[in-house]
């Protein structure tokens, strides 16, 4: 019996025998000959089935083998440079698993809610495949980047006593006779745990009840968060760029084949390395007005205006020194102008929006008690992170970075809901 191989590994065995075990993905039929693709989870393959090469049985199961039928198939691997791949296997058996009947994902055009109903067995098409494994790329170059750089992994909670961007997107259950929320962030965590282990980062799901239906938007997403102790905005952005610059160069070299599948021209991603323009708010909202769209002074930026913005530069652009009215409640106030923040957002260039948001805390437990007051929270579930304030304060800075969006821009996708494997909408918890 031939080694059971995947097809990753086929070039490994040019002009050998070699099983492949998994489903049939596609077939061209030319009667003597039938052109089957084969895929078997790492990767898709082209497999030949010669009427004279088969048993007459055999033959004709890969004849009237149908998409999505689970299948073994045995032959020889031989080195095509037509062959999607650059690999064939000519088959000398070959054999159905399963007959699948009736798959409901063909090759034509399908709508999205059709497809979004079926995202269990969508997953196996082809873009999606590719776009999982950018995603699992991505996720591998944060950690060891993260790894790498002194920052450790201490996770924090999901369900939480309290709020922390916000109510209007909380989403609430019952804790034993009490009020829990889902995380929305682990930020507040990672402040205790810097003060403990110096540089720490969260890396988990969160949860926001985002009413509005955008292409940039999740119910439940997945966010890296690094903070460090010690650390002012300045060096916010500076780990950020680094961080970011490895994340698409490791991946346009992990990833060359499956972002050649999702056809993404990745001339723009090469560009990308430290450092990145900055820019400030107050001049940000100069180069709208410039463009012809007029921002009252403290409005937060949507989707248009950032779009705007990056379009003026070819990598991605932190904008810094939001007004602190259109930030969480714990960022640090600018010393130059309390009335701004220190705060930064990292926005993906060819108009993919904000993928970071991030700055330097507050370091004062009286600002922090003001704040906490003018943006209505609850003081009592929020004790623990005074205490943060009261027992060795320092300055301390971080960021939370979105890994759907960062996926959604590094794929060059049209909406983020493709990047995440089951995802959650506005409206759909199915499947
Ligand atoms: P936006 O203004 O686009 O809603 P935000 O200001 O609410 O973003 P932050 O609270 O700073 O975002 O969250 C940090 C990062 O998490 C964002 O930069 C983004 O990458 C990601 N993110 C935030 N909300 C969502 C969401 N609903 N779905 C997917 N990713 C998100
Ligand atoms: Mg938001």
């Amino acid at each position: 019996m031939a080694e059971h191989v995947y097809i990753c590994d086929v070039a490994k065995h040019e002009g050998k025998d070699v099983t492949i075990k998994g489903w049939l993905y596609n077939k061209r039929d030319k009667g003597r000959l039938q052109f089957l693709i084969l895929r078997d989870g790492t990767g898709f393959m082209q497999a030949v089935a010669f009427k004279g090469d088969l048993s007459e049985e055999e033959f004709e199961a890969a004849r009237r083998v149908t998409q999505e039928s689970s299948v073994i198939a045995r032959g020889t691997v031989r080195a095509d440079k037509r062959a999607p791949g650059g690999y064939e296997l000519s088959l000398n058996h070959f054999e159905i698993v399963q007959l699948t009947q009736d798959y409901p994902i063909t090759p034509k055009e399908h709508g999205i809610d059709f497809l979004m109903d079926r995202r269990h067995l969508w997953l196996r098409s082809q873009k999606q495949w590719a776009i999982m494994r950018v995603r699992a790329t991505v996720i591998r170059a944060i950690r060891d980047w993260l790894d790498d750089h002194g920052f450790l992994l201490v996770d924090a909670p999901i369900l939480t006593p309290a709020a922390c961007e916000g109510t209007t997107t909380l989403f609430e259950t019952e804790y034993f006779g009490q009020k829990a929320y889902l995380s929305q962030s682990g930020q507040l965590y990672n402040e205790a745990t810097i003060m403990a282990f110096g540089r720490t980062y969260c890396f988990g799901p969160t949860f926001r009840a985002e009413k509005s239906k955008t292409r940039r938007h999740l119910i439940e997403f997945w966010m890296v968060e690094p903070e460090m102790a010690y650390a002012d905005l300045e060096d916010c952005m500076r780990i950020e760029e680094e961080f970011v610059s490895y994340i698409v160069q490791r991946t346009l070299t992990e990833r060359q084949q499956e972002l050649e599948i999702l056809e993404r021209d990745t001339s723009k991603l090469e560009q990308i390395s430290p450092p990145f323009p900055r820019i400030t708010y107050n001049e940000a909202l100069e180069i709208l007005r410039q463009h012809g769209e007029e921002l009252p002074w403290g409005e937060d930026f949507g989707a248009p205006h950032e779009t705007i913005l990056a379009s003026q530069f070819e990598k991605p652009i932190f904008v810094h020194r939001y007004p602190a009215q259109c930030k969480a409640f714990y960022m640090e106030a600018d010393p130059e102008d309390p009335r701004l923040s220190l705060s930064v957002d990292l926005l993906a260039p060819e108009g993919y929006g904000e993928i970071i948001g991030g700055g330097q805390r507050t370091a004062s437990l009286e600002l922090l008690e003001q704040r906490i007051q003018e943006h209505n929270l609850p003081r009592e579930a929020l004790e623990w992170y005074l205490d943060l304030r009261r027992y060795g304060s320092v300055p301390h800075a971080g960021f939370g970075l979105g890994i759907e969006r960062t996926v959604t821009w590094i794929c060059g996708l049209h909406h983020i809901r493709q990047t995440i494997p089951f995802p959650r909408t506005l409206g759909r918890i199915y499947p």
